[in-house]
């Protein structure tokens, strides 16, 4: 009697839900959200994914490469 019957039920699930059911689906780096891939775009500086709601505002930059651009594009101080 030392048959376990009960297997555990929660593997593929969990790993359908850790790795997002579509294999099209990215994570980003823009606004977190994790999109379809296919519809996105990468940013221009990095190439990281960014999705298409981000692309329709506007950003073509990632959070990082974005606040990157800020700082290079502001103008020195002491032009004088
Ligand atoms: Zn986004
Ligand atoms: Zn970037």
């Amino acid at each position: 009697m030392t048959v376990q019957a009960a297997k555990p039920r929660v593997g593929p699930q969990l790993e359908g839900v850790l790795l997002g059911k579509e294999h099209d689906g990215m994570i980003c780096r823009s606004c977190g959200n994790e999109e379809r891939a296919s519809e996105g775009y990468p940013c221009t500086e990095c190439g990281t994914f960014i999705c298409v709601i981000c692309s329709l505002r506007g950003v073509t930059l990632c959070k990082e490469c974005a606040a990157k651009a800020e700082r290079t594009a502001t103008p020195q101080a002491d032009d004088a």
